[in-house]
């Protein structure tokens, strides 16, 4: 249900309505043309859940990779997991995306880029992270207060708050593709 997202609606949806989550791996996807397993596995999976049809999505990892790596490596080593990811191979499950919790709890090492980033950037890089969105230093300083007391996804409500002409997630932001629908009922 909802809107129907195709691939050249993704910059503006991920500029205006992604979760922080989402937007460094979408971020850090087009910088480097490359996302490692678990940022992939994170990223293929909430583009599904906002809508994006497998055609699309494979579009968009193929157009990302193949900047660094020839088409044949991509279709041999890439374009199963996004299959994958949308029940198409394998068991044919069709895979729910990462709720917060499952993205709260994991770890990322170096060169990694999943997680949630209230948890994982660090002080200075939420700081850059927040302020790049354009919220005011007295908030940025409010919701880095919350972050560092671990309250996370109270961390991303107050950030969809100000991002959102104050408007709110009354539930509380329990999943990223929930942060999605409430940003694009937000925005009308
Ligand atoms: Fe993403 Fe949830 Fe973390 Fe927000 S609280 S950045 S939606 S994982």
């Amino acid at each position: 249900v909802g809107e129907v997202i195709t691939l050249k609606d993704l910059n503006k949806a991920a500029a205006e309505s992604f979760p922080l989550c989402a937007k460094h791996l979408f971020r850090k996807m087009k910088e480097d043309h490359h996302l490692r397993h678990e940022g992939r596995r994170q990223l293929q999976l909430y583009l599904k859940g906002i809508g994006l049809a497998l055609e699309e999505a494979m579009l968009f990892w193929k157009t990302e990779f193949c900047k660094k790596i020839p088409a044949e490596k991509f279709e041999k080593e890439y374009a199963y997991a996004v299959r994958h990811a949308y029940g198409k191979e394998g068991k044919r499950v069709d895979y729910t995306p990462h709720t917060c919790m499952k993205c709260i709890a994991a770890n990322p090492g170096n060169g990694e880029h999943h997680g949630c980033p209230f948890k994982t950037f660090g002080e200075e890089g939420l700081r850059a992270a927040l302020s790049g969105m354009s919220i005011k230093a007295a908030k940025v300083n409010e919701i880095v207060e919350k972050a560092k007391g671990q309250h996370y996804q109270l961390a991303c409500g107050m950030t969809f708050e100000a991002t959102h002409e104050g408007k709110t997630i009354d539930a509380g932001v329990q999943h990223p593709n929930q942060y999605f629908q409430e940003s694009r009922k937000a925005l009308g």
